[in-house]
């Protein structure tokens, strides 16, 4: 058995306190191998975002450990840990989504400003991940002049500037029409497969779901069960 690529071990997040304490995980386990695609599935509140953002180290478990890499990601403060986070993975969240008035290359160059590439370099590797997406003709553009899915393109054009390790992608098709999504959801199992990128999705989505090596469900802040495709 390899090493997995995130290894979580008893995991506990409470938000709040006194009479405001909320458990949203409860002791939560999981191994994650590199190149593996999985879907965390649940109901709304059951705990998906939380274990999401605390394995892309966007928060810190009240309880528990989580090791990326062999590295136990509670070691890592400040500097270290954002140029971890922005070195290794990419997001499609819709949260992180684009500045709108900014054009969709800046956009997409972001992580690498962030990671103190040189401009010259920044532009060539982010028109080089915007032709990948078939965007490379709408880079001058704002963003908000964009469709729906190329919107989402230009996120995942963004995920990939930094050759990441994963992508975590958070309900990538939510807002998409069907054949819009699939065309996403096609372009991240591609990455997935054909790159070894780890794909970790959090989706309410039963087909999207279905899709990925693996599903995790989760139900009241714990792992009902895993389901490992046929
Ligand atoms: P899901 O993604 O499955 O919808 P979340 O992980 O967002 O669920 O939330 C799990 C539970 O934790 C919910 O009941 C939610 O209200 C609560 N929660 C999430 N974030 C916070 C927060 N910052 N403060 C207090 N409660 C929170």
């Amino acid at each position: 058995m390899t090493t997995p690529i995130i290894s979580v071990t008893d995991v506990t997040k409470t938000y709040g306190r006194g009479t405001n304490r909320f458990d949203a995980l409860r002791g939560v386990s999981l191994d994650i191998q590199s190149g593996e695609s999985i879907a965390i599935v649940g109901k709304s509140g059951s705990g998906k975002s939380t274990l999401m953002h605390l394995l892309a180290l966007l928060d810190e478990p009240s309880t528990g450990r989580i090791v990326l890499e062999g590295t136990d990601t509670h070691q890592l403060r400040g500097s270290a840990l954002n140029r971890t986070r922005n070195k290794t993975f990419g997001f499609v969240f819709q949260q992180f989504f684009l500045t709108p008035n900014t054009t969709v290359l800046d956009n997409v160059m972001l992580p690498l400003k962030i990671a103190g590439v040189s401009r010259r370099e920044r532009k060539r590797r982010s028109l080089d991940a915007l032709a990948q997406l078939d965007l490379h003709d709408k880079a001058r553009n704002r963003a908000t002049d964009l469709s729906g899915g190329q919107k989402q393109r230009t996120v995942i054009a963004r995920a990939l500037v930094n050759n990441p390790r994963v992508i975590f992608a958070d309900e990538p098709t939510g807002n998409l029409d069907s054949a819009t999504g699939a065309v996403v959801e096609d372009i991240l199992f591609e990455l997935n497969r054909e790159h070894g990128i780890t794909l970790i999705v959090v989706t309410h989505d039963e087909d999207l779901a279905a899709r990925c090596d693996r599903r995790v469900h989760i139900r009241d802040g714990v792992i009902l069960d895993e389901e490992v495709a046929a």
